[in-house]
Parts: C-alpha cells; sequence; structure tokens
C-alpha cells in the first residue's frame, strides 16, 4: 500500500449521544499542508497518539488502542476521546486500505492550537514497512539508562510516563545511540537497574518455559501487542508473568522479543553483545498469531 489516506475529526465530548459520526470527518489530502502553524503537537508535541497495524485490511485490537487513547488523554489532561466516533474513524480509514498486505492506522489527538480551536484530531492510513526480515533474523540491542528510577512514574507523574505522547525524540535518539554501539535497537533500563521497555515496543523474556514482561507500573507504556500475546500464550497453557525485572535477569533468558504493533514480533539475537538463541519455531507462530486477524 502506497497511497496515504488522512481524516481530520471534529472531536465530540464523551457524552455525546450521536450514533452517527460521518459529519463530524472532513477527508483530507494527505499530501497538503494541514496543520495550523500554531499547533501545539508540532509547537511542543503536547498530544497523544496510537499507531494501529492493519492486516488485509483488518484494523487489528481496536479496542485495546482505543482504550490506551483514552488512558493517555487521562494522564496527559487532554479531553476524553468519544471512543465510538473514534471507532468509526478507524472504520473509514481501514475501508481505505487494500484487501491484502499490511498497513499502519495512525490516531493523533492534539492539545490544539494556540488561542483556537481545541483539541485537534486526525486519522491516517498508509501502507506499514517491509518487516518480514526483520521478524525472522531478529535484532541486535544494547541496554541505555533511561535515567530515572523504577519509582519515578509513582513520585513525578507530570513526566506523563506510561502515555504515548507525541514527544518520541528522546526515543529516536535512543534508537540512533544503539546503531552508533553497533547495535539495531535499544532496551531502556532504569537508574536503579531495572528492565523498562524499548524505544517503540515493548519486551518479552521467555526464562525456562515461563514467559515474562515488565511491570508497566514502572513508567511504561502497556503494549497492546504483548497484552495480545499474553492472552494468546496463557490460552495455550503457558505461564505469563508480569515482573519488576532486574537487569541481571536478561542473561538469563533463554529467548527474547521486541513485540510492537506493526513490526509484530522481531526476536532478540544479542543483548549487549551477549549472543542470544533465536527460538525460531515460537517466533515464527508469534508472528503467525500477530497476523491473524485480531479483535
Ligand atoms: N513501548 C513503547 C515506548 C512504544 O512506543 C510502543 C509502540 O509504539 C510499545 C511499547 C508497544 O506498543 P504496542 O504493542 O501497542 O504497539
Amino acid at each position: 500500500m502506497t497511497r496515504r489516506f488522512a481524516l481530520v475529526i471534529e472531536p465530540a465530548a464523551s457524552d455525546d449521544p450521536r450514533s452517527d459520526f460521518a459529519g463530524t470527518f472532513r477527508e483530507i489530502d494527505p499530501a497538503a499542508p494541514a496543520l495550523s502553524v500554531g499547533e501545539f503537537s508540532t509547537q511542543r508535541g503536547d498530544g497523544i497518539f496510537e499507531s494501529i497495524g492493519v492486516v488485509d485490511g483488518h484494523p487489528q485490537e481496536t479496542q485495546a488502542h482505543l482504550d490506551r487513547l483514552a488512558h493517555s488523554a487521562g494522564i496527559c489532561d487532554l479531553p476524553a476521546p468519544h471512543l465510538e466516533q473514534w471507532r468509526q474513524a478507524v472504520r473509514v480509514a481501514a475501508s481505505h486500505c487494500p484487501p491484502e498486505g499490511e498497513g499502519v492506522i495512525k490516531l493523533i489527538l492534539s492539545r490544539g492550537v494556540e488561542h483556537g480551536p481545541a483539541p485537534t484530531a486526525w486519522v491516517t492510513a498508509a501502507g506499514a514497512p517491509d518487516n518480514a526480515a526483520v521478524r525472522q533474523h531478529g535484532v541486535r540491542v544494547v541496554t541505555l539508562d533511561r535515567g530515572y528510577g523504577i519509582d519515578t512514574p509513582a513520585r513525578a507523574p507530570w513526566l506523563l510516563l506510561g502515555a504515548k505522547t507525541l514527544s518520541y525524540a528522546v526515543n529516536m535518539a535512543a534508537i540512533r545511540e544503539a546503531k552508533r554501539r553497533g547495535a539495531d535497537d535499544a532496551i531502556f533500563v532504569s537508574s536503579d537497574g531495572f528492565v523498562l521497555e524499548a524505544p517503540t515496543a515493548s519486551l518479552i523474556l521467555r526464562i525456562g518455559d515461563r514467559y515474562v514482561t515488565p511491570a508497566p507500573n514502572g513508567g511504561i507504556l502497556h503494549g497492546t501487542t504483548q497484552l495480545s500475546l499474553f492472552e494468546h500464550l496463557a490460552a495455550g497453557g503457558a505461564a505469563t508473568a508480569y515482573e519488576t525485572i532486574p537487569v541481571a535477569a536478561l542473561a538469563e533468558a533463554d529467548a527474547a522479543w521486541l513485540v510492537s504493533s506493526v513490526r509484530l514480533a522481531a526476536p532478540l539475537t544479542a543483548i549487549d553483545d551477549a549472543e542470544l538463541s533465536v527460538d525460531v519455531e515460537a517466533t515464527a507462530s508469534f508472528n503467525r498469531y500477530l497476523l491473524s486477524p485480531r479483535d
């Protein structure tokens, strides 16, 4: 899919009783200028977003993404999104995706325009990059200090940790630093030595026959992909757990993955130069599941 699609939404109040929100959507030319120069999303990165994977025209885990959009809005003191309105916008965007192949639908809710209407909201749809190689061959990661302790989110909620905000410059800088160190990606760790998440993905470790992921109360984004995969694994009888994981536990992992909505499951081949073997069968099974239609 190469064509892009974009829709501006006139955000409805969360208690708006309408059942049909088509009148609040305006399709725009995705290549044409659309945002005001006073936009807080561009001036301050002040807003939130979601990236929904699309497989063969089907938006994956829409409800989980809408729930997280509402969660992020709450953390950021943004008006609560009307979830039915956003669900309908996702449906419209998905109808512009081709019936075959992978895509991505982005939902953006910005604080709006200085002295102007607020908030601003829009939805885009576009083709996804080809992630087949990374899903099969995996990524090397290095651990990077995120600079705060595991208890910082509770002490300093104004840092907005755990919200999916538009301020991703730090996450992108971490990936550049990982590349400078000869890796492909990073795993953030807290300054007091606990494992957190990757800049754009959640981390899952397999230790023996248990699947473990960092508990989301450590100021990380609770990933929809990790959540879905854990439900799938538990339904198949596997043991899954959310834990506060010390960095030393990385060395005990028998296998590990970065998981996210568009790249899906990328196996780790090395953490800080310690080689890790790829669980080929589990990786293929994870990606088969993640590529199946999921609501
Ligand atoms: N953690 C961070 C910081 C992310 O940016 C992302 C996705 O972009 C994730 C985790 C994984 O979330 P999801 O599985 O919902 O895509």
